[in-house]
């Protein structure tokens, strides 16, 4: 089985080919940093219209890649939300036409179910259920992943997103945009012990997160002028990394038959975040998967896999499913606090 896969859903543009047997047999992916760089950040009027140029032709230039036509495609998934409205109805009617045209089922895929299948295509081993930490720029969760379209929140942000906490830090910091990798290689040559911060939750029976007063904090130590950048970036880097280290830890105890444990998206990137998780996983007796770094932030791929493995399970969508802006995993589960998805 083929299946093309389109993402549009933030700031990347991207198309893959992937196999029901993990072959990629190509991925191409446009950045938008150079048009929001500007900004300080990615401007969703500016990101569709981006997207709307650069689509089809990664389409084209992916299906050569592969020596592929569209009738060897056996579906067409894409993105149908959440993100940016614009950008995911550009995917999404790119997905419609293409699929209309050479008579092919749509499958419409939920971003976040991209990023929490896509630790599957690249471990063939990786089995559910799994404990799996979502980490990326608009989401922080700890998901208990049963099955395919299976999705237990077990906890989620009250506020930021660490991926979000990220790209402020370095907004404050003057590190450039996007934030994540700017921040960590600006820690490794800090202290993460100069600058005290706070650990927001850590210690509470609920595994959720909260990074809006850690990134405040951020912004006092800046202030302050006691510290340097690198200091400040790598003492951040740390309070992130105890967080996301204590909540996991809670969320393990409750995640009763995982059998590892997983971190995906963006913010998965992060070398000390890999690290600390791979020590937890070890002293739990799990094995730990994580993404290669590519896979962790937005690409096509994922949005292939997580096609494949609907299309295994027989899910295909009608012509007339809606983008969606806001779009949970779990639509079951209460918000943290009145906190959004
Ligand atoms: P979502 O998936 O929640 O809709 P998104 O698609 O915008 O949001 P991703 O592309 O999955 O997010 O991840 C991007 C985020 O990951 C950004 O916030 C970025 O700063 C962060 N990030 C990327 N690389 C790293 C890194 N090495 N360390 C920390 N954060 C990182
Ligand atoms: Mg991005
Ligand atoms: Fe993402």
């Amino acid at each position: 089985t083929l299946i093309l896969g389109l993402e549009s859903s933030c700031d990347e543009t991207a198309a893959a080919l992937v196999t029901d047997g993990r072959e990629i047999l190509a991925h191409r992916l446009a950045g938008q940093e150079a048009e929001h760089t500007p900004y300080g950040g990615v401007v969703p009027e500016i990101a569709a219209r981006a997207h709307v140029e650069a689509l089809t032709p990664l389409v084209e230039a992916a299906l050569a890649d592969a020596g592929k036509t569209l009738a060897d495609v056996d579906a067409i998934a894409a993105t149908a939300g959440p993100g940016l409205i614009g950008g995911v109805m550009v995917g999404l009617v790119t997905a419609k036409a293409l699929a209309l045209a050479a008579d092919k089922p749509l499958i419409a895929v939920n971003h976040l179910e991209g990023h929490a299948l896509s630790p599957r295509l690249a471990s063939p081993d990786l089995d559910f259920p799994y404990l799996l930490l979502l980490v990326s720029g608009g989401h922080c969760q700890l998901l208990l992943v049963e099955s395919v379209g299976r999705y237990r929140r077990l906890a989620t942000t009250i506020d930021d997103a660490a991926g979000e906490a990220f790209d402020k830090t370095a907004k404050l910091l003057g590190l450039g945009f996007p934030g994540g990798p700017a921040v960590e290689r600006a820690a490794r040559k800090g202290d993460p012990k100069a600058v005290p911060l706070p650990r927001p939750l850590v210690g509470t029976p609920d595994p959720h997160f909260s990074f809006a007063g850690l990134k405040s904090a951020v912004g006092r130590a800046r202030d302050a002028g006691r510290w340097s950048n690198e200091d400040i970036a790598a003492s951040f880097q740390q309070a992130v990394v105890d967080c996301l280290v204590d909540r996991t830890k809670r969320a393990l105890d409750k995640a009763d038959g995982a059998t590892a444990l997983v971190v995906a998206g963006g913010v998965a990137a992060n070398g000390a975040i890999r690290a600390a998780l791979q020590t937890l996983a070890a002293e739990h007796g799990l094995p730990f998967v994580a993404p290669p770094l590519w896979l962790c932030t937005d690409n096509a791929a994922m949005i292939a896999w997580a096609g494949a493995e609907r299309f295994a399970s027989g899910l295909t969508d009608p012509l007339d499913t809606p983008a969606r802006a806001r779009w949970p995993l779990d639509p079951g589960a209460a918000p943290a606090r009145g906190a959004g998805v």
